[in-house]
C-alpha cells in the first residue's frame, strides 16, 4: 500500500531526498502510521517540528478555527494573530521585535541581511563579513548555504555569496583571531544539529558575546532547531545565559506548520524599515494562530520540566547501553545522539521494520529528537529495540 505513493514520488517528485520506503498518512502524540497501517514511535519528530507530538489538539482547533476565518492576507495590511505573536515571542525572549518568514533558511536570510544592514546604516559599508562555524548548519538557500561551514552541501553550487569566514566550532581563540575589521557578526547554533548534535562547552555562547562586545559586532543565534523547548528552555541561549542580538526561528515554532522568525533586540530591528525585506506568506494568519497555540501549551506550567526530567531518564538510558561500537551517548534536554565507530544507516532501517523512527547524520551519529511527550515507557521499548540492533551490527 506504500508502493503506489513511492512510485509517484520516484516519477515525479525532485529526487532531493533519500526517502526510506515508507510513505506515512496519520500521526497522534508521538506516534505515526503508514499507508498499510503499521505503526512507528516518531524519535524523529518531522526534523525537530513536532515538539509538541503530531496533530497536537489545540494547534489543530487553532488552525480550523482560523481556516475558516481568515487564511490570508497581504502585509500591505495589519494581521491579528501576527501581532500577538510578535508580542507573545518578545514577552519570552530577549527580543523587541520579530520579522516573520516561512522557513529557516529564510529566517537566516533575513539575519544575514540585518546584520549588513545594521552597519551600513552606521556609515560602515565595509562591515560586511559574518564568521560561522565548521560543521554548520543554517539552510540551502545561497545566502544560508554560504553560511553554512560544510563542503558536502556546497559541492556543485559555487560561486557561493561572499563575506563568510569560518572557524572550528567551540574554539573562542579561534573565532577572535578570524576577526577583521570587516566583521559584522558572529552566527553560530547553540548547539550544532545537522553537523552532529555537538555539544559546546557550557560558557562558549557566553565566550562568544564577549567576543562580539569587544569588538562591537552582533551575534547571531541560529535557534532553528533547538528552540521550543528541545533543549530544556524555550531558547538554548536561556540554557547558556548569553544573550544574542539575532535569533532566528522556524521548525518547531507552529506545531508543524511552515513558519519562521527572525526576532532581534531594538536597536538593531531598527535598521529594516519599509521596504527593506519582506515575504508574502510571512507572519499569514494560519501559521501564526498555530504558532500561537504551539506555545501555549509549550509555555503551560510543567510542561517543559516534565519533557526535560524524561530527557534526562533518556540520555541515563542511552548511557547504559554498553557496546563497543558506541563512541559516546550524549544529549542536552530532549536533543539526543549516540555517536558510533560504525555508519549506522542499517541501524536506522533495523529500527524502522521493528516499528521505530530514528534518524542517522554525518553517517555515524544517530540522533534522536522525539516530541517532547514522548513517554519513559516508548523510550524503554526503543532503547530495547536499539540495543539489539546495535549488538547485531557489532556481530556483523
Ligand atoms: C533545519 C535548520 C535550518 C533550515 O531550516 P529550513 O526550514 O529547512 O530552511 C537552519 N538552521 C538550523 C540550525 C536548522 O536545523
Amino acid at each position: 500500500m506504500n508502493k503506489n505513493i513511492i512510485q509517484l514520488t520516484k516519477k515525479h517528485v525532485a529526487g532531493t531526498y533519500g526517502r526510506y520506503p515508507i510513505a506515512l498518512v496519520k500521526g497522534k502524540g508521538s506516534k505515526v502510521w503508514d499507508k498499510s497501517g503499521k505503526q512507528y514511535i516518531d524519535f524523529v519528530s518531522g526534523l525537530a517540528v513536532d515538539n509538541l507530538g503530531h496533530c497536537h489538539p489545540a494547534v489543530v482547533s487553532a488552525i480550523k478555527k482560523q481556516a475558516g476565518k481568515l487564511i490570508h492576507v497581504s502585509n500591505l495590511y495589519h494581521i491579528e494573530p501576527q501581532s500577538q505573536l510578535a508580542e507573545k515571542l518578545t514577552s519570552l525572549s530577549f527580543a523587541d521585535k520579530v520579522f516573520f518568514c516561512n522557513s529557516g533558511t529564510e529566517a537566516n536570510e533575513a539575519a544575514i541581511k540585518l546584520a549588513r544592514k545594521f552597519f551600513f546604516d552606521q556609515g560602515k559599508t565595509q562591515q560586511t563579513e559574518i564568521i560561522t562555524m565548521h560543521n554548520s548548519f543554517h539552510g540551502r538557500t545561497l545566502g544560508s548555504l554560504s553560511a553554512t561551514a560544510q563542503k558536502k552541501f556546497h559541492t556543485g553550487f559555487k560561486p557561493l555569496l561572499p563575506g563568510f569566514k569560518y572557524v572550528p566550532f567551540n574554539n573562542l581563540p579561534a573565532t577572535r583571531k578570524a576577526i577583521t575589521k570587516k566583521t559584522c557578526a558572529i552566527m553560530v547554533e547553540p548547539i550544532q544539529g545537522e553537523g552532529g548534535v555537538n555539544i559546546p562547552d557550557p560558557s562558549y555562547l557566553k565566550g562568544l558575546k564577549k567576543i562580539c562586545q569587544e569588538h562591537g559586532i552582533l551575534l547571531i543565534a541560529d535557534e532553528v532547531q533547538t528552540g521550543f523547548g528541545r533543549t530544556g528552555k524555550l531558547f538554548a541561549y536561556e540554557v547558556y545565559k548569553a544573550k544574542p542580538d539575532i535569533m532566528t526561528l522556524a521548525k518547531a515554532m507552529a506545531g508543524g506548520v511552515a513558519i519562521g522568525a527572525m526576532a532581534g533586540t531594538n536597536r538593531v530591528m531598527k535598521s529594516f524599515v519599509p521596504g527593506t525585506h519582506a515575504a508574502t506568506f510571512g507572519g499569514n494568519p494560519l501559521a501564526c494562530s498555530a504558532a500561537l497555540a504551539s506555545l501555549q501549551v509549550l509555555t503551560e506550567k510543567n510542561f517543559l520540566s516534565k519533557a526535560n526530567e524524561t530527557a534526562t531518564y533518556f540520555l541515563q538510558r542511552l548511557k547504559e547501553i554498553d557496546n563497543p561500537i558506541i563512541k559516546e551517548a550524549r544529549g542536552i534536554g530532549m536533543f539526543l545522539a549516540l555517536e558510533l565507530q560504525k555508519p549506522g544507516n542499517d541501524i536506522v532501517i533495523d529500527c524502522m521494520k521493528q516499528g521505530f523512527l530514528i534518524n542517522c547524520i554525518q553517517q555515524n551519529i544517530l540522533r534522536f529528537i522525539p516530541p517532547l511527550i514522548i513517554t519513559k515507557k516508548e523510550i524503554d521499548s526503543l532503547v530495547s529495540v536499539l540495543s539489539n540492533s546495535l549488538a547485531k551490527l557489532n556481530n556483523k
